[in-house]
């Protein structure tokens, strides 16, 4: 569980070079902006790196439509009658509600399917059934014949029908609640059972159990699990994947890492989780090769129970200079390990294998796209994290384009009250959230250990607020620590109460924006800041730390005492981490519950107000740039060009046309 979407919410002016030349934004919807993100020092790899990527890069996409009907069974019908419809469209453009009907396709392939990417909620339609109906009947024959055109009616315009990609209201039945397709058939009720029947609880080295499959029932009623692989589930784009992996093991820079992509194939072929375990080792251990990629069914959040991985892919290669700078935070990560505000008997004696880079991501897939995270931290296995080690990776060519793309929005101005700490906003925010993203997933998310007996699952439907919030608090609490002016991380002592403001005022009031009027707060990332900011906010009242002040009818953050909010954030890592150590459910339960998930109305009103007039999109993705192989007369590859001009509809079109796998 440690993809990090650490985005963090629309932030501000003048910091870091701006290349005016390119053109950042890419399309802009309801609560959605698409930017573009550039791929520096493409054009100067070798050849065969060059090659490397593109194959990779082919892989990637490969396996969108598996996405797809990830999260909900009805998905690929209803997109390619969708697509049909706005493709075949022969009447006014202008028309309103064609315009409306173009604005929810674009929701819809935003999302993967017809769900919010982070709220899970189903889209409502602003354009009739009717006029769908009439746009679907006006279709050639030969696009509707197959189609249960009354299904797709009803899941586009039932809000009732599959309301919810992923339910995690707690007493209600997870898997019949939610859309997504990971379970067909069953309760949850059965599926606890069947995993409880086949769950070896004494195995030190468990493989991830249904990380790769759809449970579903027999013709008999029984239980089992359909896998996704070669001769499976998805096998038609499976294939595929595995076709354009090959390609790319000729270009491997390195014995281990065509080792990994070897492994990788025979777990696609088989969809045994053990040989999958295999790769994850061998790839954790390739940290030698420039270029990198994952590719498979990785994080689990797409499953109310957790288990089954959302297909991903993203291709990326080393940005050296800035790597120099998670080098050095790995190369010392005894020093914060041993250093850090927890009971000593829940470090780690011996950190192991933490390996950090930054990178540039050359293609973003599958349920990395459009929205996309902007650290990795993988694998996921407890197991092989403890005993292999783990890669952790900042993609910093992302965070670039969200720091361009919000150039002189206005945010700062509207939310920052003061001209000082605006400055300091400019002068430092670009660093340090880099450095709070390298702390938190280099450092934050390995350190620490649960204590033996300890079931790692302990947390279950909170585990990932728990997890995201211990690796935040360990981010803030060393940012502010003198080590890291000493390893010549930061060259101000004073730089990280930039991050300390920005990440306060998201945590309390700017990440509201992402929430519909009368909803909870309900992502485990936005639980996250919410607990750890309300805490501290609470916890340091008395001291008057911080407070939310009102003027002229507008809530402002201040914060008076910086060093004291250290402590604070020092205090509640030392308890989130006891209750990780320990599997306290109830005490981690607790704090979520008391201050991660309840919303104040009132204030919640007036920030979607003040955000209104800034017009600032709530959730930013991207388009992928377009790679060309370019041939000699013999089909050989003899360069890789890059393009950046492809436009979001454009690219979407074309990704459904050629990599149709799932027909
Ligand atoms: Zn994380």
């Amino acid at each position: 569980m440690a993809t990090c979407v650490a985005i963090t919410a629309a932030l501000t002016a003048c910091r870091g070079k701006v290349d005016d030349t390119f053109d950042y934004h890419a399309d802009r919807f309801e609560d959605i902006e698409v930017l573009r993100y550039k791929v520096p020092e493409f054009e100067n790899l070798s050849l065969d790196r060059k090659k490397l990527i593109y194959h990779l890069t082919e892989a990637a996409i490969a396996g969108r439509d598996i996405l797809w009907d990830q999260n909900c069974k009805y998905n690929l019908s209803t997109r390619r009658l969708l697509e049909d419809v706005y493709t075949g469209y022969k009447g006014d453009r202008e028309d309103p509600e064609f315009k409306a009907f173009e604005t929810y396709l674009k929701q819809v392939w935003f999302a993967n399917g017809l769900h919010h990417h982070y709220s899970m909620d189903k889209f409502s339609p602003k354009f009739s059934q009717t006029w769908f109906e009439s746009q679907v009947q006006a279709l050639p024959l030969n696009l509707r014949n197959g189609l249960d055109t009354d299904i797709i009616y009803r899941y586009i315009f039932d809000p009732s029908f599959m309301a919810k990609r992923v339910n995690q209201a707690a007493g209600e039945d997870l898997i019949v609640t939610s859309a997504m397709n990971m379970y067909d058939n069953v309760t949850q009720e059965q599926v606890e059972k069947y995993y409880a029947g086949i769950k070896d609880t004494t195995d030190l080295t468990p493989v991830s159990y249904g990380l790769n499959t759809q449970v579903t029932t027999d013709a008999d009623g029984n239980v089992i699990e359909k896998q996704y692989r070669v001769g499976g589930l998805y096998s038609n784009a499976i294939e595929r994947i595995v076709e354009h992996l090959g390609e790319a093991a000729r270009y491997a820079e390195n014995d281990i890492q065509r080792t990994s992509i070897e492994q990788l194939m025979d777990y696609y072929r088989t969809g045994d989780l053990r040989k999958f375990d295999e790769y994850s080792i061998t790839w954790a251990g390739d940290t030698a090769s420039h270029v990198d990629f994952i590719n498979g069914f990785i994080e689990s959040y797409g499953d109310p129970l957790g288990m089954t991985g959302s297909w991903e892919s993203i291709v990326n290669f080393r940005n050296s200079e800035a790597s120099e700078r998670t080098e050095t935070l790995s190369a010392n990560a005894q020093w914060f390990e041993d250093n850090s505000p927890v009971d000593p008997k829940f470090r780690k004696p011996h950190v192991k294998g933490v390996s950090a880079k930054v990178i540039t991501a050359a293609i973003l897939a599958g349920d990395a796209y459009p929205a996309t995270p902007i650290g990795i931290n993988l694998p996921n296995a407890n197991w092989i994290r403890a005993s292999h080690g783990s890669k952790s990776v900042t993609i910093e060519n992302i965070t670039q384009a969200y720091d361009a793309a919000s150039h002189g929005n206005g945010f700062n101005e509207e939310f920052v009250p003061d001209a000082d700490t605006r400055r300091l906003l400019d002068d430092y925010l670009f660093i340090t959230d880099n450095l709070h993203t390298d702390l938190h997933e280099c450092l934050g998310h390995g350190s620490g250990r649960i204590l033996p007996g300890v079931d790692p699952d302990a947390m279950k439907a909170h585990g990932s607020t728990i997890e995201e919030t211990r690796a935040d608090l360990f981010a803030l609490y060393y940012l502010a620590d003198p080590k890291l002016i000493e390893l010549g991380l930061l060259d101000n002592p004073e730089a990280y109460k930039a991050e300390y403001y920005k990440y306060m005022l998201n945590g309390l009031m700017t990440q509201l924006q992402r929430i519909e009027p009368g909803k909870d707060i309900e992502e485990a990332h936005m639980r996250n800041r919410a607990l750890i900011s309300r805490w501290a906010l609470e916890k340091g009242a008395d001291d008057n730390v911080a407070s939310l002040e009102k003027h002229d009818g507008k809530t402002y953050l201040v914060i008076n005492d910086y060093g004291k909010l250290r402590q604070l954030f020092g205090q509640l890592l030392g308890e989130i981490q006891r209750i990780t150590s320990e599997g306290d459910y109830e005490a981690g339960a607790a704090l979520v519950e008391q201050y991660a998930v309840k919303v104040d109305p009132e204030l919640h009103r007036e920030i979607l107000d003040r955000y209104s007039t800034l017009d600032i999109a709530p959730y930013k993705g991207f388009v992928n740039p377009v790679y060309t192989a370019v041939t000699d007369s013999d089909g050989n590859i003899t360069d890789v060009t890059i393009d950046y001009t492809e436009g979001y509809t454009d690219q979407m079109l074309r990704y459904s046309r050629d990599y149709n796998y799932l027909k």
